[in-house]
């Protein structure tokens, strides 16, 4: 059992409480490898954000949860390291799926989980994320449950169509829980592949594909049945189209991708949203840079010139999600 309070790393209960009296929303990003984790980390103690980082099941898998747990044990004291004298950063488990993989992240020093029985029937959610709770409670690791399922694919998130969440639920579900935060749908999905074109409108200026609004009006509901509680948006990349235009232009071919416009989280992280979840956005910067190096000069062959304008890339798109979307710069002096 290791306490991820001595690791130096941070649950989200107070970040939370903070990000929505300032109205603004905590970052969340997923981290598969050191360059992705090295980006995120030089953002945020650049800006002085809290920040969340995201461990799922395909980054389990593909990495080592235990690899994965010492990199954000390192991430911290590289953090002091870059001036940033009382980081907060949270090592969060994404769509945790039982029990089990919840509990073995609470002993192994994550500091939050998420418990996904969204594609559960009511009740046997209910039942799932209290017995989640009740654990993690007893060692002050905070806990994120889901109510209504998201559209998409991310890793092995799937479901056929989205379902928004039910207000009328909400109030039931977290005082049955425990939960300290909330996932819900209110039509932001996972993946580049957000929506199909027949579902969005063509912008005619530019020719891009504008997709529907969020249901704002579920979120209200939300926010008036559960004053001040943390809300959850998952699926919320924006893919911006100029890194899906580099990497078109250097060989890629990524068609219709569509993500959530970004306007529209700036206008959710003033509400109860206090964590937006961003994993595609950064595959597409790094897979723009790589692709780039890989077209432009085709002898270079050591990895660290490639990885290196890779990581640079992210950098930049999470010092622009932090300042430019969710507003959480200066937040975490
Ligand atoms: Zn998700």
């Amino acid at each position: 059992m290791v306490s991820y309070k001595e690791l130096g790393l941070v649950n989200t209960r107070e970040m939370f409480a903070k990000a929505i009296d300032g109205g603004y929303a905590i970052p969340a990003f997923n981290f598969n490898n050191m360059e992705q984790l090295q980006a995120i980390i030089m953002a945020a103690a650049e800006t002085k954000s809290p920040v969340i980082l995201q461990v799922s099941k395909g980054a389990r898998a593909y990495a080592n949860q235990t690899l994965l747990r010492y990199m954000a044990q390192g991430a911290v004291e590289y953090a002091k390291e870059l001036g940033w004298e009382k980081p907060q950063i949270c090592l969060h488990l994404d769509h945790g799926d039982s029990f089990e993989t919840c509990k073995s992240c609470v002993d192994f020093g994550f500091s939050s989980v998420m418990i996904d029985g969204s594609s559960l029937p009511y009740d046997e959610n209910v039942a799932l994320t209290k017995k989640v709770v009740e654990y993690a409670h007893q060692f002050d690791v905070t806990v994120e449950a889901e109510l209504g399922v998201l559209a998409g694919v991310e890793d092995e998130v799937s479901a056929e169509e989205s379902h928004y969440t039910k207000p009328e639920e909400v109030i039931d579900f977290v005082s049955k829980t425990g939960c300290d935060s909330l996932a819900i749908s209110i039509g932001t999905s996972h993946g580049a592949y957000k929506f199909k074109p027949e579902q969005c409108t063509v912008d005619p200026a530019t020719g891009r594909l504008v997709p529907p609004p969020l249901a704002f009006d579920v979120l209200a509901e939300v926010e008036k049945k559960l004053p001040g509680f943390p809300i959850v948006l998952h699926g919320s990349s924006s893919v911006p189209q100029d890194e899906v235009d580099t990497i078109n232009a250097h060989g890629g071919k990524l068609q219709a991708a569509v993500g959530i416009p970004e306007e529209q989280l700036r206008k959710a992280a003033k509400s109860a949203v206090c964590k937006i979840n961003i994993d595609s956005d950064s595959r597409l910067a790094m897979t723009a840079a790589i692709r780039r190096v890989f077209d432009e000069k085709p002898a270079e062959f050591d990895p660290r010139k490639y990885l290196g304008p890779a990581r640079d890339n992210m950098k930049k798109l999470y010092i622009h999600k932090i300042v430019n979307v969710l507003g959480s710069d200066g937040k975490a002096e």
